[in-house]
């Protein structure tokens, strides 16, 4: 039955961000899992560190959870949101609101994080239109950063490995920097959050009559590699923002509900976004449900007499679907009952000496964390900052061998991505940081 399924997942899946072959190679079929781990469908058990990539807060099965499911699929499982709503969903916007920077105050629901980010496009752009200053229509976004992969945050996302084929698909806009402390010439924070913000001045001085928005994620770049600005960067881009009249759309898809040790990564610089996009943990890792969260401001732009063709024409098939909404409010619920943000901050602290202790190894170049949100960057030298080659595709072998040690998650490059479930304790922390040390010793020593 085992070897069954293995074959038919050959034979028919192409599964995302993953080459095939490589799949072939090392297949893996997950059939359960409880609290922090997983299980494969041999019963092979892993710590989740990864939380499925990125998603999972109070562990699998979580009981409250669960129960919030089944309650609601007694009344209905879905119902459209065009021109009306329903109970969870409503519920549901009020407390995004409550727990939301301050100054936004309408949700607009969508499915994943892609859709969050195409939504805050698609406001913005209207939002100028609507004003009666259709001439704002570009975009700035920045270098390195990753917003999802359909075609609108694509264009706003700037990852040469993942990016560069669909080049002439996107739409064109502006690209600024975002300061990599660790890889920049003078290595020192303030010289680089200051030469990075000169950068995006001279961008939105020249030319922002015809920017619409800037877009940027929240406190840390996820998807490159982890990397954590410098304190001051995001609100200085803030200030720049205002400066110039371009709205700020913050993605915290990655970095909301508690992962960096705030509800919102933004709240470690007090930024208020104008548009928010969000999706990953606000379900807690259970169902498809993302939010675009706005200001009154730009809200009011789109409201008028029908005739005057303001309407924002969007919406998904599943937009606020009613179980992804009750699992959501009682995940929210969960939050505060269970302290969960500030567990993390607390935790937080104990993480980065857990992990200090990696940086002992000889090819740990850098570790970059913010609450649980790690990354752990492998080079060749440490000395020189000299990448290993790519082709010896280092971050993965790490990966595999992290599979085989009992744990699951997957690197970015060289960077290995270590964001495990919020709830994770002290000795969890301590037990997969020891798989990720032996991992990263065995797989470096067989190279050297
Ligand atoms: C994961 C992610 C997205 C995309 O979310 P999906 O739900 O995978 O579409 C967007 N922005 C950031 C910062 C992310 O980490």
């Amino acid at each position: 039955m085992t070897q069954n399924l293995i074959e038919k997942s050959k034979a028919c899946l192409w599964l995302p961000f993953t080459q095939m072959k490589d799949y072939e190679k090392d297949p893996l079929i997950l059939e359960s899992g409880d609290g922090i781990k997983v299980r494969d469908i041999d019963g092979k058990e892993y710590y989740d560190g990864f939380s499925s990539v990125w998603l999972n807060v109070h562990g699998h099965r979580k009981k409250e959870l669960d129960e919030a499911i089944k309650k609601q699929l007694e009344k209905i499982a879905h119902s459209t949101l065009l021109g009306m709503t329903n109970v969870p969903a409503t519920e549901l916007a009020e407390k995004l609101i409550d727990i939301s920077p301050e100054g936004l105050k309408r949700v607009f629901y969508s499915d994943s994080g892609a859709t969050a980010m195409e939504i805050a496009l698609k406001m913005a752009f209207q939002y100028w239109a609507n004003k009666g200053r259709p001439e704002k229509q570009k975009f700035v976004s920045m270098l390195n950063g990753y917003h999802g992969d359909t075609i609108g945050a694509v264009s706003v996302g700037a990852i040469e490995l993942f990016h560069r084929v669909y080049g002439p698909l996107m739409f064109k806009g502006f690209k600024a920097p975002v300061p990599y402390v660790y890889r920049s010439k003078s290595g020192d924070p303030d010289v680089c959050r200051e030469e990075c913000l000169n950068e995006l001045e001279q961008v939105l001085a020249k030319r922002h009559k015809e920017i619409a928005a800037l877009s940027i994620e929240s406190m840390v770049q996820g998807a490159s590699g982890m990397i954590v600005m410098p304190e001051g960067f995001l609100s200085g881009v803030r200030k720049l923002c205002t400066k110039y009249d371009v709205l700020m759309i913050v993605d915290e898809v990655a970095t909301g509900f508690g992962r960096t040790g705030k509800m919102f990564a933004c709240e470690h610089e007090g930024v208020q976004p104008d548009i928010m996009a969000v999706g990953k943990g606000i379900t807690g890792g259970y169902l498809p449900i993302a939010a675009t969260i706005t200001t009154e401001a730009v809200y009011r732009e789109f409201y008028d007499d029908y005739q005057n063709m303001k309407t924002f024409f969007h919406g998904h098939s599943y937009t606020g679907n009613q179980l992804g909404c009750a699992v959501a409010l009682e995940n929210l619920r969960l939050f505060e009952s269970e302290k969960i943000v500030d567990q993390v901050a607390q935790k937080a602290v104990e993480l980065k000496s857990i992990l200090e202790e990696l940086q002992k190894l000889r090819h740990v170049g850098e570790i970059r964390q913010l609450g649980f949100m790690c990354g752990i960057e492998l080079v060749e030298s440490k000395e020189t900052k000299e990448p290993f080659p790519a082709e010896k595709r280092v971050g993965y072998e790490v990966s595999l061998k992290m599979r085989e040690l009992g744990m699951l998650t997957r690197p970015l490059g060289d960077t290995i991505v270590f964001m495990p479930p919020l709830v994770s304790t002290v000795e969890d922390l301590e037990a997969m940081a020891a798989i990720i040390k032996e991992a990263i010793h065995e797989v470096t020593h067989a190279l050297a």
